[in-house]
């Protein structure tokens, strides 16, 4: 027998499963519509509170890297993630309090090979309807006088942007909690073929439906309910630094070697960019080959920064899925909607979450989501 979630008199309209940036701001869609919305989270160390809070359009130097046969899958996605980052302005200004900038963000170069492998990357994002410029040595240090020496030019993206993902959470939680949203945090959850939820203590869940957006978590739920995901968690590093004078004011990468690269309201530089960290139940560990490895480059790439000190570095799960959000209804089981972001989950989250909460009310979602369908994995 089925029973309300604990600490809810009747069962909700939505049981949102993952209370991450995709289940979080989906839960605040579907209340602001006025749903009654239950988040049950497992409180693991996930991509949402683990993240480097930039913003991201352009594709990525690394994703290329990791997973040329996916690449196709990202580009297809890049209009996408240009409408993602003004879905995130419109949160902001909204509910105020992230510390979100747009100032652009920049992919840097080192050589003539690397200025080349931007021009061509330029050229696809042009053709998908992404703005991009690229920039000379003197064109850079206009925008950019911190960039080092061995930095010849750039690829300058002004769509991206950045914001700090400690206090745009935060807002977020404060905001659901108002509406009446519930969340149940530190319990991990199975799914049943009916669906219903099951607790680890055995108790079953009833809802009207059922919204899944737990990230890497998300393939083994599905498929129990006959529709596996190839959803993965990657463990990566972390770095944050005492605060500076302000002086980056974009996101950073490079065309070639792992690292993100910003500077927060409060003057510290988040540093990051896809350096593993050691897979450990329930918490990643840090590697401090990356530790070290991500800190060298970012004082080779920014000579300034060399002068300061980490205070804090941390590890947490990524989710990689086949590089294109899984958005959709499961086939077996009309009553789940999963939702997965694509690369760069954080910044594609409100936007993937209020298109599943419109799923969910049977309104239309704020984009195509055909090309989501996670039907794509068991055709
Ligand atoms: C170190 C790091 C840096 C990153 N930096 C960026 C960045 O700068 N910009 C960007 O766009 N993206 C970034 N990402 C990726 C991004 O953080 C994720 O793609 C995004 O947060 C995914 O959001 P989500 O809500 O879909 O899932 P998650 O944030 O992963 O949340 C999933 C939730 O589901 C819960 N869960 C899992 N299994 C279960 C279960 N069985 N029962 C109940 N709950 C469960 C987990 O506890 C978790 O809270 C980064 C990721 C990492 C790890």
């Amino acid at each position: 027998m089925a029973e309300a979630a604990p600490g809810c008199a009747t069962p909700p309209d939505v049981l949102v499963i993952g209370g991450g940036i995709t289940g979080g701001t989906a839960a605040i869609a579907l209340a602001e519509a006025g749903a009654r919305v239950t988040v049950l989270d497992a409180g693991l160390p996930a991509g949402s509170a683990a993240n480097a809070g930039s913003l991201h359009v352009q594709l990525q130097s690394r994703f290329l890297r990791l997973f040329p046969e996916l690449a196709p899958n990202v580009e297809a996605s890049l209009p996408l993630y240009v409408q993602a980052v003004r879905e995130w302005e419109a949160l902001a200004r909204r509910l105020g309090g992230f510390d979100l900038v747009r100032a652009g963000g920049l992919m840097l170069a080192g050589s003539a090979a690397q200025m080349r492998f931007l021009e061509a990357k330029a050229a696809r994002e042009a053709a998908r309807g992404v703005a991009v410029e690229l920039l000379d040595r003197a064109g850079l240090e206009r925008i950019a006088p911190w960039a080092g020496p061995g930095i010849v030019g750039a690829e300058l993206c002004r769509d991206e942007g950045k914001l700090d993902p400690l206090l745009a959470n935060r807002r977020l939680a404060e905001h659901a909690a108002a509406l009446g949203v519930v969340r149940l945090s530190g319990r991990a959850v199975a799914l049943t073929a009916d669906p219903a939820a099951i607790l680890a203590d055995g108790r079953r869940l009833a809802a009207g439906q059922i919204l899944l957006a737990a990230a890497w978590g998300s393939g083994a739920m599905t498929a129990s309910l006959g529709c596996p995901l190839p959803s993965r968690a990657e463990p990566l590093h972390m770095n944050i630094t005492e605060p500076a004078a302000p002086a980056i004011g974009q996101l950073i990468q490079h065309a070639e070697r792992p690292i993100t690269l910003k500077q927060l309201g409060t003057g510290q530089i988040v540093i990051g960019g896809g350096w593993p960290a050691l897979a450990a139940e329930p918490v990643p560990r840090v590697h401090p080959g990356s530790l070290l490895g991500n800190v060298a480059l970012a004082g080779e790439i920014a000579p300034a920064l060399g002068t300061l000190r980490v205070i804090r570095c941390w590890a947490g799960y990524n989710t990689t899925l086949d590089g294109r959000t899984a958005l959709g209804r499961l086939p077996r089981a009309g009553r789940v909607i999963v939702a997965i972001p694509g690369d760069a989950g954080y910044t594609l989250g409100p936007l993937v979450g209020r298109a599943a909460a419109a799923l969910a009310l049977g309104t239309p979602p704020p984009f195509d989501v055909a090309p989501c369908d996670p039907a794509r994995f068991w055709s």
